[in-house]
């Protein structure tokens, strides 16, 4: 690791000025994904804003017909938090699957957004339930911010602190985790709203995404059988020591039909 500075913010608005004032700092929440690079050595930086206790990152709270967690909540949280069951228990249910326990008690969901890693499975969930990710300056919507393998519409001093999921009436996650490190070969995170179906896919491509093809089959019929016979294009898939990118593409369509599956009980 390359030798950096350690700072911790007290508030928000203190992290954003230390990152407008130092090009090369980087905020710091759990740890999970970045300190891992920087052991590594594939990442350098100066220093290091410690943002993993600000009270203003905390806190889960229905808002009508909307969830809003905040960006700090640590993945067990979120897991075993009774209101996230009690409103979008497919989201309890994802946050309970990543990674082990040391992951789920260090990562937070501000993290796993703003690193978007296409295994990660909180982006699925992100782009499903149509969330809006609330930032230091503004709030996007998940159709803008997830722009590509580790890419976000994130600006460089910009912080996320909340994110506001719409609360479906139905809604399943289901992934195939590659067993060593839990991350999702495939995740199909499947919501039915009032508005329409929404189908966001990680792990099998570059970066998550909607399969639009199968909310338009399934908003006219909300059954697994709707779905059976639509390939998804595999020019875009990933292809690894892990499997194809024809795999990843009739593994995605699997879990799309379980998640669906699922949603119905
Ligand atoms: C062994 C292992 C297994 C894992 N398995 C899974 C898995 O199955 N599924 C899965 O989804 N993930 C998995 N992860 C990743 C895990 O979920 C991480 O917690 C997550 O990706 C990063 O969250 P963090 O809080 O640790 O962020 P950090 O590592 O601290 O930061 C990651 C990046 O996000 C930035 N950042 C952090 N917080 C904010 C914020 N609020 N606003 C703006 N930028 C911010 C940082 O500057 C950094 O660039 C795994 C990790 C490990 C080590």
């Amino acid at each position: 690791m390359y030798p950096f500075d350690y700072r911790r913010a007290t508030t928000v608005a203190e992290a954003v000025s230390q990152l407008r004032a130092d090009d090369s700092a980087k905020l710091l929440a759990g740890g999970q994904s970045l300190l891992a690079a920087m052991k590594q050595r594939l990442a350098m930086h100066s220093a290091l804003i410690d943002i993993g206790r600000l009270p203003e990152l905390k806190g889960i709270r229905r808002e009508g017909d909307r969830l809003v967690v905040g960006a700090g909540e640590k993945h067990a949280d979120v897991a075993a938090s009774a209101l996230v069951a009690e409103t979008i228990p497919a989201l309890a249910t994802l946050a309970g699957l990543i990674g082990d326990p040391l992951v789920r008690h260090m990562g937070s969901l501000g993290g796993a957004l703003a690193n978007n890693d296409p295994s990660a499975d909180y982006p699925s969930a992100t782009l499903a339930l149509d969330a809006q990710i609330i930032t230091s300056e503004r709030s996007i919507t998940a159709d803008d911010f997830f722009r590509g393998m580790f890419e976000t519409a994130l600006g460089a001093s910009e912080i996320i602190t909340a994110v506001s999921f719409a609360i479906p009436q139905r809604a399943a996650y289901i992934k195939f985790p590659n067993p060593a490190s839990r991350y999702a070969m495939a995740g199909a995170f499947v919501a039915r709203h009032a508005t329409g179906v929404r189908v966001a896919i990680t792990g099998a491509g570059s970066c998550v995404f909607r399969a639009r093809d199968f909310e338009a089959a399934l908003a006219r019929d909300f059954r697994p059988e709707a779905i059976a016979g639509i390939a998804l294009d595999d020019s875009h898939m990933i292809a690894d020591m892990h499997g194809s990118a024809a795999y990843r593409a009739h593994l995605a369509g699997v879990v799309a039909r379980r998640a669906v599956a699922a949603c119905m009980g």
